[in-house]
């Protein structure tokens, strides 16, 4: 596919793998080809599908997922080639299947549903004129009526999800502004999924969220009390990790979820700074951040997983020249005292800021 430009084959596959793992899969083998173009009917080339087919009977595989997105008409040749209990999916699904899973709010779920029925929508056409056929063009015509029925219907829905979504998002505004009315300032942790935000949390509150190396262990924004040695506490948020390829039409709904923090008194910034990529992260999170309204808000960034790197000393350094950066392992506690002071240096500036606006 077209993953040769930013990230690796390898490394593309390898997030596919944890994603796969995420969503409960037991992952036994990876594989890839390289083709000039992609195969319109069955995406990979007839020798390949042979390949796999054979790997299916030899390791009893139940589901063969695509790295990239694959049309109804490619899923279908798939399926049809491997056999009639393999499922055949692709990133976008797997990806759709695992937010399913994770949605723990009502917010959360009317966007999953959404992403749904959007990716569903293109998908309708070659459904229908492929049971045209079946019926052996008796119905000629009929499919196509049909199709255009079900693509209104389907269109309806999708507006009225994006009402209801937009209803309960004015709620929750109203909800936050009330929490807002208690002097404690909110800190809010972005950053790739697995770079540690979860356990950074637990860390610090105790509190019981869900750390796993899965991806998207947190898929709504979870909010905990952090009370410092000094009496002094905050309010810790947890966001919707970002992972590096995400399809298209699935970035609107996940960045609906880091609205949020457009209302916190500080971003922190958590990074695997073991990550082979994490400078490419780093990157793609700035990135989202400076499209969102938050560029008034002040930020600092936490390296974590340092006990993993081969040379800590170095990575200190390198932060140290940077700024504004706090090493951490988020595993072991180690310098989550810093972490908790540097948190407290911004909000100090920050206070300051809030003080100086009201007269
Ligand atoms: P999240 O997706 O950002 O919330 O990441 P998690 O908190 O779920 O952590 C992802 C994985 O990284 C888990 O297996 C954690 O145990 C592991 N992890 C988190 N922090 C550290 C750390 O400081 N050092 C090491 N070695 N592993 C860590």
């Amino acid at each position: 596919g077209d993953v040769g430009q930013l990230f690796s084959i390898d490394e593309s596959l390898k997030e596919l793998a944890q994603l796969a793992d995420t969503a409960g899969l037991k992952v036994v083998g990876s594989t890839y080809q390289k083709l000039a173009s992609p195969n319109p009917r069955t995406y990979i080339g007839s020798g390949k599908v042979a390949e796999i087919k054979s790997a299916i009977h030899a390791l009893g595989i139940e589901t063969v997922i695509f790295d990239d997105e694959l049309s109804a008409g490619q899923l279908r040749n798939l399926e049809k080639s491997f056999g009639g209990d393999v499922r055949v999916c692709d990133r976008t699904a797997l990806i759709l299947d695992i937010f399913n899973q994770r949605a723990a709010t009502h917010e959360a779920s009317l966007q999953v549903a959404l992403a749904q029925m959007e990716y569903q929508l293109p998908r309708l056409t070659k459904m229908w004129t492929h049971l045209e056929r079946q019926a052996g063009g008796q119905v000629k015509g009929m499919g196509e009526k049909q199709i255009e029925v079900d693509k209104r219907i389907l269109r309806t829905q999708i507006g009225v999800l994006r009402k209801e979504l937009e209803s309960v998002r004015m709620h929750r505004k109203q909800y936050r502004s009330r929490r807002f009315s208690v002097p404690v300032p909110v800190v809010s942790l972005v950053g790739y999924t697995n770079a540690g935000k979860s356990t950074l949390l637990n860390q610090l509150t105790g509190a019981e969220v869900l750390a796993e190396d899965r991806l998207f262990a947190t898929l709504d924004p979870t909010t905990r009390r952090v009370q410092m040695k000094n009496g002094n506490e905050f309010l810790l948020t947890d966001t919707v990790g970002f992972i590096q390829k995400l399809p298209t039409m699935l970035v609107a709904a996940f960045r609906a979820t880091l609205e949020e923090i457009s209302e916190s008194s500080l971003l922190v910034h958590v990074v695997d700074i073991s990550h082979p990529l994490a400078e490419q992260q780093i990157e793609a999170v700035d990135k989202v951040l400076s499209e969102l309204d938050v560029s008034s808000i002040p930020k600092l960034m936490v390296w974590n997983k340092v006990d993993k790197v081969s040379d800590p000393q170095h990575i200190r350094l390198e932060a140290e020249k940077r700024g504004d950066v706090v090493c951490v392992s988020a595993l072991s506690g180690d310098g989550l005292d810093e972490f908790c002071n540097a948190v407290q240096g911004k909000l100090k500036d920050s206070m300051v800021w809030v003080e100086a606006l009201i007269p």
